[in-house]
C-alpha cells in the first residue's frame, strides 16, 4: 500500500468504518472481517461488519460473531452513507457483492474505499489498496495491514484466531504453494501470543454433522462423474438431494476438494442448485487456471487454482454447457 502513511494518519482519530466481504463468506473473508473489526474497534473507531449473506454456522465461534449483520438495504443505508470508511475484504469487484444492491451502495457512498485482498484482476475502486494476489489469504493480509500500521502489538488472541482460520482454510491446512515461509512466520508469532492452534482445527474441520458426513457419502458413492480423458471429475448436485440431507449452508464445502484428490485429475468442478442459480466451484492443481475458465465461461473468477461462478441455465443445461466447453480444453487439460 504506498499511501499507508496518510491511511495511518486518518485512521488516528475514531472514524466510522464499514467492513464487508463476498457473498457466502468463508473462514477467510469471515476471520478478515472480524479481525479487522477487533482491531479497529480497539483504537476506538465505530465499526460495523455488513455481509452480503449468511455464513455457515460452523464459523459461529469466530469472536464478536454476533456483531456481524447481514446486509439490509433498509437497515445498512444509513450505516453506509454516513461511513468515512469502507474496507472491502477478499473480493476484487463491487460487482461481486451487488445481487442486493450492497455494490451499487458503497460506490455511492461518500466513504473512502480500502481494498485488503488477494483475488486476480481487481477492478479499481478503492483509494488504498493492499492487494496481492501471491498471497494466501485475505487474513494474512490483514496480519501485513496490523503491522503495516505499526501496531502489531495490537494483535491479541481474540484477532490471531480469526486470522489463524482464515489463513489455515485458505492453504487448504498449510499445504498449498501459497504457504510461504512469510506465513509460517506469521503463524509461528500466533502462536507465541497464544492462538490455539489445535483447537482451531477442531472447531471448522471435526465439526460435521451426521448429516453432512452422509451426504458426503452419497455424492462420492453416487454423484461423482470421472473423465479420465479429460482428467476432469465433478459432481452435479440437485435441490432435492440437498434438501433430502438437510443441508446447511456450508455443508457442500470441501466435496469439491475430494474430486480434485483422484489421482491424474486436473480439474475438479461442483455444480449446485441452490436459490434458482446453479453455483459452480473449480479446483485446479498445476497449470491449468480455473480463474481464466470460470471468468470466461461462468460469469466468475477467483484465484488460479480456485474460483467459482454462476449459471442461470437449469442443472442439466449447465452441465451440458460444461461438457460441450470442455471439448475445447482437452489439450489444455492433458498437458
Ligand atoms: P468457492 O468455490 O470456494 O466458492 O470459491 C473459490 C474462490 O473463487 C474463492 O476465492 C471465491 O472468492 C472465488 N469465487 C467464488 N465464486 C465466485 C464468483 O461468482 N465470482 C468471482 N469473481 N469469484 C468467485
Ligand atoms: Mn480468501
Amino acid at each position: 500500500m504506498h499511501n499507508i502513511e496518510q491511511l495511518k494518519a486518518l485512521l488516528s482519530e475514531p472514524k466510522k468504518v464499514v467492513i464487508t466481504t463476498h457473498p457466502k463468506p468463508d473462514a477467510d473473508a469471515l476471520g478478515s472481517s472480524l479481525a479487522l473489526f477487533l482491531y479497529l474497534k480497539k483504537k476506538n473507531h465505530v465499526v460495523h461488519v455488513i455481509v452480503p449473506t449468511d455464513y455457515p454456522s460452523f464459523l459461529n465461534w469466530m469472536h464478536e460473531q454476533k456483531s456481524v449483520s447481514v446486509f439490509d438495504n433498509q437497515k445498512s443505508k444509513s450505516i453506509i452513507e454516513n461511513a468515512d470508511f469502507v474496507f472491502c475484504l477478499d473480493f476484487s469487484s463491487l460487482s461481486r457483492i451487488n445481487d442486493d444492491g450492497l455494490g451499487d451502495m458503497i460506490a455511492k457512498s461518500s466513504a473512502q474505499k480500502v481494498l485488503i485482498d488477494h483475488h486476480l484482476e481487481p477492478e479499481n475502486f478503492a483509494t488504498y489498496e493492499l492487494w496481492d494476489s501471491s498471497a494466501s489469504s485475505t487474513a494474512e493480509l490483514i496480519y501485513d495491514f496490523i503491522c503495516l500500521m505499526g501496531e502489531k502489538s495490537l494483535i491479541d488472541v481474540p484477532i490471531g484466531e480469526c486470522i489463524y482460520a482464515g489463513i489455515m482454510t485458505d492453504t487448504g491446512s498449510f499445504r498449498f504453494r501459497s504457504t510461504t515461509a512469510k506465513v509460517h512466520l506469521a503463524i509461528a508469532e500466533l502462536l507465541t501470543i497464544g492462538v490455539d492452534n489445535a483447537k482451531i482445527h477442531r472447531l471448522i474441520y471435526d465439526n460435521n454433522s451426521e448429516s453432512k458426513l452422509r451426504f458426503l457419502g452419497y455424492s462420492l458413492q453416487e454423484k461423482l462423474k470421472v473423465l479420465h480423458d479429460f482428467k476432469v471429475a465433478y459432481f452435479t448436485i440437485n435441490s432435492n438431494e440437498l434438501n433430502r440431507f438437510n443441508s446447511q449452508n456450508g455443508d457442500t464445502e470441501g466435496l469439491v476438494n475430494y474430486a480434485l484428490s483422484l489421482q491424474n485429475i486436473e480439474m475438479a468442478v461442483i455444480m449446485i442448485e441452490r436459490e434458482g442459480l446453479v453455483k459452480l466451484s473449480f479446483r485446479s492443481s498445476g497449470d491449468f487456471s480455473v480463474n481464466s475458465f470460470a471468468r470466461k465461461h461462468f460469469s466468475g473468477g477467483g484465484h488460479k487454482n480456485a474460483a467459482g461462478g454462476k449459471s442461470e441455465l437449469n442443472l442439466k443445461e449447465t452441465e451440458n454447457k460444461f461438457l460441450e466447453i470442455l471439448q475445447h480444453y482437452k489439450q489444455d487439460l492433458n498437458n
